[in-house]
């Protein structure tokens, strides 16, 4: 029996990095500091797994060798006109890095899960820039702490506790010394801790976001209500905002994926900046996946743009709408697709999911997901961060190393040993 100190959780944005696990006979039989979400993960990878590379044959999927289930995929790519690599949320940076190389060798388009999630986000940063910090910051100075449209209880079960409101910091101890606020359409579970919870008309973020940022401004709001509120109510909450020492404005989906999409973040990122006249104040997004951010780094480093990259000029060009997955499904354009740790037919639109039913694809995941069951190939691979080490970005854009506990089962490789595999298979067919 061994116990591992400070392993750095697989799951979620917060990237906790003081998980504890007790590893009898390559088995993790214990786990400590983790959250529910964590430990259900932690105690239970191991089941449920597909533990055999598969190629469909006659319509079904027939167990197969590794080298068969790789060259099939290299064949797919390969022939393809169009290809879309896509995924890597729940990837290494490592692996990241070769599925960008990948999409470039076979001229495709290297594509995330931010573009259902915070792909606004981007565009907004693009647009407006995005004044920010770590979460250590936070943890030690902030005493005003929001959370629009994010029910982080249950996103994000241990990000008030280890980075904001209930965390003790240096200069600010605990839930005593700061204020907290939850603004969302509803009475979610994260609202109920709040000091001052704020019921935002559905879709209508924006115009309190400009109601805010009139009220900082002493402007005279001519209406009696907005976005739901009493006009009285958002000039209290412009105050209170003015009026802290460190503010911090943590957004989720609830923004980036109700109306006004990009220009929700755009007003975002204008408040905050507008409140640093006053104080000092910053904004960060709660990432969902545990590496998407560092899909978006990764990305960004190879080929200068976070998402939705086409390579099939030669150079990176990128025009989300254009260049997304999901655009590229809707409008069918793409003919050929490799989908690592993801399980788009269980998440995009009907349409889209259906269009994804029509073009050949390979599947690479621990599981026997939905999307690897209509799949042309299935490889199945390692949990990194529990069974493969690795390397990923925290919401913060702070890179942290994830362990490996316990050995994969044998015969199963990383994410990143099997796209090498398709790329190494790709490049020796072609000379
Ligand atoms: S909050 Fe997220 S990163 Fe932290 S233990 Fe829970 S699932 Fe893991």
């Amino acid at each position: 029996m061994v116990v591992i100190k400070n392993i750095v959780c697989p799951i979620c944005g917060c990237l906790c990095d003081d998980i504890e696990a007790t590893v009898e006979d390559n088995k993790i039989t214990k786990v400590k500091n983790s959250c529910s979400v964590s430990a259900t993960k932690f105690l239970n990878y191991y089941k449920e797994r597909n533990l055999s590379p598969l190629v469909r044959k006659n319509g079904e999927l027939k167990p197969v060798s590794l080298e068969e289930a790789v060259d099939r995929t290299a064949e797919i790519l390969m022939n393809a006109d169009f290809p879309v690599i896509y995924g890597f949320a729940c990837s290494g940076c490592e692996a990241q890095a070769v599925g960008v190389e990948l999409a470039e060798e076979v001229g495709g388009i290297i594509d995330n899960q931010t573009v259902t999630c915070h792909g606004p986000s981007a565009l907004g940063l693009h647009d407006q820039g995005m004044p920010t910090c770590t979460l250590g910051e936070v943890r030690h100075r902030a005493d005003l702490i929001v959370y629009w449209g994010s029910n982080f209880q249950e996103s994000h079960p241990r990000h008030l506790a280890r980075y904001s409101a209930s965390s003790e910091g240096r200069f600010r101890k605990g839930r005593k010394e700061r204020k907290l606020v939850v603004i969302d359409v509803r009475k979610t579970p994260s609202a109920r801790l709040a000091d001052l919870f704020i019921p935002v008309a559905p879709g209508q973020d924006y115009e309190l976001m400009s109601a805010l940022r009139m009220a900082l401004q002493y402007d005279d709001i001519e209406e009696e209500s907005v976005a739901g509120l009493p006009v009285e109510q958002v000039e209290e909450l412009a105050e209170m905002m003015r009026s802290c020492e460190f503010g911090v404005l943590f957004y989720g989906l609830g923004l980036t994926m109700s109306r006004g999409k990009e220009r929700n973040i755009d007003m975002a990122v204008s408040l905050v900046r507008d409140l640093n006249k006053w104080t000092k104040f910053v904004i960060m997004p709660m990432r969902g996946h545990y590496n998407v951010t560092g899909m978006n780094e990764v990305t960004a480093w190879q080929t200068g743009y976070p998402y939705a990259v086409d390579l099939s000029h030669g150079y990176p060009w990128y025009s989300p709408g254009e260049t997304t997955f999901t655009d590229l499904l809707r409008r069918g354009e793409c003919d050929a697709a490799l989908i690592v740790a993801s399980d788009p037919l269980a998440h995009f639109p009907k349409n889209v999911a259906q269009n994804l039913c029509k073009i050949p694809y390979a599947v690479i995941d621990p599981h026997l997901s939905m999307t690897a069951l209509a799949a042309e190939v299935v490889m199945p691979c390692a949990f990194t961060g529990i069974e493969a080490e690795g390397s990923a970005y925290r919401m913060d854009t702070v890179p942290l190393p994830l362990r490996k506990v316990v050995d994969p089962p044998p015969g199963i490789n990383s994410d990143e040993q099997l796209v090498g595999m398709i790329l190494h298979t790709i490049r020796s067919k072609r000379r």
